[in-house]
């Protein structure tokens, strides 16, 4: 049931060349969580505007996905700087922990 290609190992790859590219590969593991927990609070500021307009509008739609790619690209850069190279390989093993705990 699992997906066989999830392509994150790829987007790791993307992430590390796009801030070296861009100069922002000076930061260290614990910065970067500070600003992966900032984008973290964007996102809760998009859904929170969502649900206090009474639904997901399109625009919202577009500043929450676009909160949920910082989030990624951060997420994915401490993985990243944690040394891990093949998160697919630890999506899968998490995901099979899951399925027995859960199905
Ligand atoms: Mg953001």
């Amino acid at each position: 049931m699992q997906p066989t290609n999830m392509e994150l190992n790829e987007l790791i790859q993307y992430i590390q060349k796009m801030k070296k590219h861009r100069g922002f590969d000076g930061t260290n593991i614990e910065q970067e969580m500070v600003l992966f927990t900032e984008e973290v609070g964007e996102l809760a500021h998009e859904v929170w505007r969502g649900v206090k307009n009474g639904g997901i509008t399109e625009e919202n739609r577009r500043d929450l996905a676009y909160e949920v790619v910082d989030c990624l690209i951060f997420l994915l850069s401490i993985a990243n700087m944690a040394g891990i190279d093949d998160i697919e390989k630890y999506m899968r093993e998490k995901e099979a922990i899951n399925t027995r705990r859960f199905d």
